[in-house]
């Protein structure tokens, strides 16, 4: 069996701070990357341009043509990229797009079987799909247009091609970007050297040198995102890996998340015991930075250092998950982890001091993590029914009681902490489902 990739990030940061003459240099790529791609969207994210866009040799001709670049005096190597990187745009909103009018045809009651297999047929034709948006005479090779024909038999084609029409428009959405802080790079565009990168900037045959706290040379397209603020930036690099099989990890272990600590498991271990200082810090940032700017709304203040703090607290946090997650899979070596699904209503009503939407999006984070690094090192994470599974007793099913964070069993006299109980009941209801 051939090995098992999965896609992941690896971010490369500079070890010096970038000099501000550097960073303005690598600004105004930022600047016309952003430029490019808010021309294509404009220029090719309408209905008229849908025939365009696939597979994009037009587009990329017109701007060829456009003269675009050359006002810009953006090297090319970046001017195509800024294209390609707007078009995969374009294409992935035309997805979401198709996608929601087949969930509208779906749930339309007025819609008679046929009227459906019609709108489906005709989105499924991206030629046809084009012609009735651009209401123009539908021309298909002729095995289509035998199935076109059966289809149009038994529907009124015109009110159905009308109702094709308003639903693009209705869930359409115009493409544009604010973003000024970052740009993808092509492998001709960058070298690595010197303990760091040199990265081509709009003067001719110059570059900038950014030195890096890591010696890792990549051949990809990489993503370089700037905070001048700070005069650092990071490199985002897309990399396929080989799926890990750590033959030392056989252990079944069932997992409680938390919203104090991220986790604890079966065996008692806690894992991720400073999660909530984290959290909290970013939480009354975001806060307080709130408050503050809706009191000066009217003097319209920039919110430029606030953002720069707000990706520090948050980096901080994101590397602490990282880390814990890390160190309980290094530590538990399982096989298999067995955690609570828990019901979205369980969520409400905890800790009122944390902003509710900062800790629902971590939690996010901490999941994405978690099966992220289980999938990179082939551990099974499995979800159990998560009902009543922090009051029913681990060692005899009975419902017990909470207080203090201690969990006690009137029928069999466990005591134990609140955690390790529920996730002991995680681990003993994956073995049963599974
Ligand atoms: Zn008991």
């Amino acid at each position: 069996m051939p090995p098992r990739t999965i896609c992941k990030t690896v971010r490369q940061y500079n070890s010096e701070p970038i000099s501000e003459t550097d960073m303005k240099k690598l600004q105004e790529i930022a600047k016309d990357y952003s430029t490019v791609k808010n021309y294509v969207y404009q220029r090719y994210g309408g209905i008229k341009s849908l025939p365009k866009i696939y597979p994009g040799y037009t587009v990329q001709n017109e701007m060829t043509a456009s003269g675009l670049r050359t006002t810009l005096g953006l090297p090319s190597v970046y001017f195509y990229l800024a294209v390609f990187d707007a078009l995969g745009d374009i294409k992935n909103q035309w997805t979401q797009t198709k996608s929601r009018i087949e969930k509208c045809i779906r749930e339309n009651e007025n819609l008679t079987p046929e009227d459906r297999h019609y709108l489906r047929f005709v989105m499924k034709q991206s030629n046809c799909f084009a012609c009735i948006l651009m209401k123009q005479e539908i021309n298909l090779s002729q095995e289509w247009q035998k199935s076109y024909e059966e289809v149009r038999t038994e529907v009124d084609e015109e009110h159905l091609k009308q109702y094709l029409r308003r639903q693009v428009r209705r869930h359409m959405k115009k493409l544009h970007t604010d973003a000024i802080d970052g740009f993808a790079v092509a492998e001709r565009a960058y070298r690595y050297d010197d303990g760091g990168i040199y990265l081509a900037i709009k003067e001719k045959r110059k570059r900038v040198f950014i030195p890096l706290t890591d010696n890792n040379h990549y051949t990809k397209q990489l993503y370089i995102r700037l905070l001048p603020e700070e005069g650092s930036l990071v490199i985002h690099v897309p990399i396929e890996t080989k799926i890990r099989q750590n033959e030392e990890y056989r252990r079944e272990i069932g997992v409680a998340v938390g919203i104090r600590t991220m986790f604890v498991a079966d065996n008692g271990a806690v894992y991720g015991e400073k999660y909530s200082e984290y959290q909290y810090a970013l939480a009354e940032y975001v806060r307080e930075g709130n408050i503050r700017y809706r009191r000066n709304k009217e003097k319209n203040p920039g919110r430029k250092k606030y953002m720069a703090g707000r990706e520090k607290l948050e980096a901080a946090l994101h590397t602490y998950i990282n880390a814990e997650i890390n160190r309980m899979l290094r530590t538990e070596k399982p096989a298999v982890i067995y955690l609570p699904k828990l019901p979205q209503s369980s969520r409400a009503g905890i800790n009122k001091k944390i902003n509710s939407s900062v800790s629902m999006w971590q939690k996010g984070y901490v999941k994405k993590r978690l099966s992220q690094k289980c999938r990179e090192q082939s551990i099974e994470l499995k979800e159990v029914f998560g009902k009543n599974i922090s009051n029913e007793c681990s060692r005899c099913g009975a419902i017990g009681e909470k207080r203090d964070g201690i969990f006690s069993c009137g029928n069999c006299g466990a005591n134990l902490p609140e955690r390790e109980n529920a996730a002991k009941n995680a681990l003993k209801r994956g073995r049963i489902s599974s």
